[in-house]
């Protein structure tokens, strides 16, 4: 069922013919994340003038905020070539050797969804990244010898959805990480303006601003949502996006003012209904929506959770009075009160 959302913010068909060319390529042009850019600008400027391949990165977020931009743009800024794998499609020791051993000096590795990297592939990369060295294994049995390969400095840049997912050993080669957080409503409409202005589609401010209010602070919802509301605009107004343009489209694809569409609302229903409230655990919440836990995990529950509906708690996820306000119900006495409790900082954000 994932796949047939609008508001997905993992890749779908519709997006690769647009996302290439909506993708900045320097970091003037990437808008937002002011922290994770003015960190990057000095790292950058002190790499190069130490003529240095820059330090090894870990970004991590939620799918759709820009992390495979960013690593585009930290080549293009240092003048280095980038190579983009990811975890899944390296499966053996052998293909990821055959990757490092065709960098050059200074070239940019993206490898995405770094967590899927199997243990003996995870092995490999340790001296790669510590001390650009290949160890590798001649032989079998008691002739077997091992021989170290100088590789060239390179730069990885490794994304995951959550930084916990990764190994400990993993994650503390990473010289720099980064978080990428959800986007203001502002930045979402300095991005939609952008994309607009590349692909020819005509917005007011305000229509601009009635789709980046529902995008989830993710700039590949923003962009998807703006193509799907300029195809409305064209057949039912006269191809320029207004408010009410943009409102009455994204209405008929079933998105709220607030981006949540049926399976959130199922999700946070059930919760109600089924689970008055919650806690409830995650493989319960799953099974009883007929939804991958992980995907729930990674998925949609960051958007849920930023905009205050869910609270992560040691015994399971629960609803907020927020969201129980948003679907226009009264927030129940009891859990008014473990509310409360949740509010006084027994909860852990990191569970
Ligand atoms: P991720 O790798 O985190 O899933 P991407 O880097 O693929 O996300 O970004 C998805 C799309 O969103 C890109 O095509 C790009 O056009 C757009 N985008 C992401 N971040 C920004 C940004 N900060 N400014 C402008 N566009 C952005």
């Amino acid at each position: 069922m994932e796949n047939d959302r609008l508001v997905m913010p993992t890749v779908r068909d519709e997006d690769s013919e647009t996302e290439l060319s909506l993708r900045p390529k320097r970091l003037k042009d990437y808008i937002g994340q002011n922290k994770v850019k003015e960190s990057l600008k000095i790292y950058i400027c002190a790499a190069l003038k130490r003529r240095e391949a820059l330090d090894h990165i870990l970004l991590y977020g939620p799918p759709g905020l820009g992390k495979t931009t960013l690593a585009g743009i930290v080549a293009v800024e240092m003048g280095q070539n980038i190579r983009i794998t990811s975890g899944p499609a390296i499966e053996r020791p052998g293909d990821l050797a055959s990757i490092l051993t065709n960098l050059s000096h200074g070239d940019v590795l993206f490898i995405d969804e770094i967590h899927r990297l199997s243990r003996s592939v995870e092995e490999v990369l340790y001296p790669a990244m510590e001390d650009y060295a290949l160890d590798l294994m001649i032989g079998k049995g008691p002739t077997a010898r091992s021989m170290r390969l100088e590789l060239p400095k390179f730069t990885l840049i490794g994304a995951t959805t959550r930084a916990g997912l990764l190994s400990a050993p993993l994650r503390d080669r990473f010289g720099i990480t980064f978080r990428l957080e959800m986007y203001e409503p502002k930045e979402l409409a300095g991005i939609i303006k952008r994309s607009a202005g590349i692909l020819g589609i005509k917005a007011d401010d305000e229509g601009i601003m009635e789709i980046s209010r529902r995008s989830r602070g993710t700039p590949r919802i923003a962009n998807r949502m703006l193509k799907r509301v300029r195809d409305f605009a064209q057949v039912r107004a006269d191809g320029i996006i207004t408010k009410e343009v943009a409102h009455q489209g994204l209405d008929m694809l079933a998105v709220d003012e607030l981006g949540l569409d049926r399976v959130d609302r199922t999700v946070l229903t059930t919760m109600i209904d089924k689970f008055a409230g919650g806690p409830v655990g995650l493989d319960t919440l799953a099974a009883s929506t007929g939804e991958d836990a992980t995907t729930i995990e990674d998925v949609y529950e960051p958007y849920l959770l930023q905009l205050g509906f869910i609270q992560r708690t040691p015994r399971g996820r629960m609803v907020t009075p927020a969201c129980y306000q948003h679907f226009g119900l009264e927030t129940p006495q009891k859990k008014q009160e473990e509310w409360q409790v949740q509010q006084m900082g027994l909860f852990d954000e990191n569970l």
